[in-house]
């Protein structure tokens, strides 16, 4: 048995499970054992090994399988030949256990149906239910994964996914039509399929003793008498076969995907720095407490769109305890925020500002502060929103101690 990151005591949990639980706890196979022989021309390589969102496509299964919480291990199936090295690859992908679940590798077999033999072979003990998922399968669903399992709880020992067919399908014999097949009858079936482990030993065991080839585990038990349930399957979860399949794989890279961001400062009213929001400066003699310019407006949208680049906050970029940030202008440490987000691959779209004080009046500057801010973030000024309120005298900022801002960011991270 090859082990991956499962270890002696992690296999002995597994077996320690009470023997005469009822509820379904799947281990699941993902075959990343095969060959398809037009995608290695068209790419060089197994479609499972292809690169996807920087790690190998089986691991994209593997992840899927690790967000359903009655799932209980995997099982990966390589060809012998890369075995060791998918399990080094395997122990840097999991480094930290984010799959969170045990796992082992095994060497796959000349037919598909060998490679599941191999992995029902080191499956724990206590397992009772397994999953057997292609890893060519990417995006099968957690949804669907549940429903396998839902339908194996009511006692089914095989579940399969399928989907309506909506070509009409003929069966062709020498180029010539010997037959249509009446569609409403047909389902494409994909994987993940769910099997109580009894009767499917017991069906690999008679394959091999009797020589059959199947291309799927549910045909096995089909041709033992077993009964087969059929659950919704996924349009989603497509097979990657042909080169032309790959279009599936670039969208997620190409699509951008929606970020937000919130940020919160406060600034005492007392001797220090002239009162400026969103880099105007407010008429009066008003002054805020503040190391650097204390621009509460410009520190609460700064901390906002570190949020949206996930890049901590401006107390880490720009320290109040560094004498190069005292008296800093707040605009010059945005252009510093604007440089880490656009690093992080973060473009904003909008941004909505609040500033919360007592006094002075913000109506006669609010003009003034967006078309400001809108310069300095490069973005249309109906993409900026300023509001401004009290606290109906109410806390700190009723009693005229300070002022504070609270700002939202709204950007796309490509
Ligand atoms: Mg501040």
């Amino acid at each position: 048995m090859q082990t991956g990151s499962l270890s002696s005591e992690q296999v002995q949990a597994c077996a320690n499970l009470p023997a005469s639980t009822t509820e379904v706890r799947p281990w699941a196979v993902v075959l990343a054992a095969g060959f398809g022989t037009r995608m290695v021309a068209a790419t060089g390589r197994p479609k499972q090994f292809l690169e996807y969102d920087g790690a190998p496509l089986y691991w994209r299964s593997a992840l899927t399988f690790s967000r359903v919480s009655r799932v209980s291990g995997l099982v990966f199936v390589f060809p012998a030949h890369c075995l060791e090295e998918e399990k080094q690859r395997l122990c840097q992908l999991d480094a930290g256990s984010t799959l969170g679940l045990p796992w082992l590798a095994v060497a796959g077999g000349e037919l598909r149906q060998d490679s599941v033999n191999n992995a029902l072979a080191v499956l724990p003990p206590p397992c009772r239910h397994v999953l057997v998922h292609d890893a060519a399968r990417p995006f099968a669903s957690t949804a669907l994964i549940n429903r396998v399992c839902d339908a194996l709880s009511k006692g089914a020992p095989g579940v399969i996914p399928g989907v309506a067919v909506n070509d009409t399908i003929k069966i062709v014999t020498g180029g010539t039509v010997a037959q249509t097949l009446d569609r409403s009858t047909l389902s494409a079936v994909q994987t993940p399929q769910g099997f109580a482990l009894t009767p499917l030993r017991e069906a690999h065991t008679r394959a091999k003793a009797e020589g059959w080839t199947v291309t799927d585990d549910a045909a096995l038990l089909e041709r033992c008498g077993t009964p087969v349930r059929v659950v919704e399957g996924e349009a989603a979860n497509a097979k990657l076969t042909t080169p032309e399949d790959l279009r599936m794989l670039e969208s997620p890279q190409n699509f951008p995907l929606p970020c937000s961001g919130f940020g919160y400062d406060v600034h005492r009213f007392g001797p220090g720095r002239p009162l400026k929001l969103g880099g105007v400066l407010m008429p009066g003699s008003m002054e805020v407490v503040a190391h650097s310019d204390g621009d509460v407006l410009l520190h609460a949208l700064m901390d906002a769109i570190l949020g949206c680049a996930c890049a901590g906050d401006i107390g880490q970029h720009f320290p109040d305890t560094s004498a190069v940030f005292d008296n800093a202008d707040s605009a010059v440490l945005l252009d510093d925020v604007l440089r880490i987000t656009a690093e992080a691959g973060v473009r904003l779209v909008q941004v909505d500002l609040t500033i919360i004080t007592q006094k002075p009046k913000i109506s006669p500057q609010r003009g003034s502060i967006q078309t400001n801010v809108a310069r300095l973030l490069s973005l249309p000024q109906n993409r900026v929103n300023v509001k401004a309120t009290t606290e109906e005298g109410l806390g700190f900022t009723g009693a005229g101690q300070g002022i504070k801002a609270v700002a939202m960011v709204t950007g796309l991270r490509c």
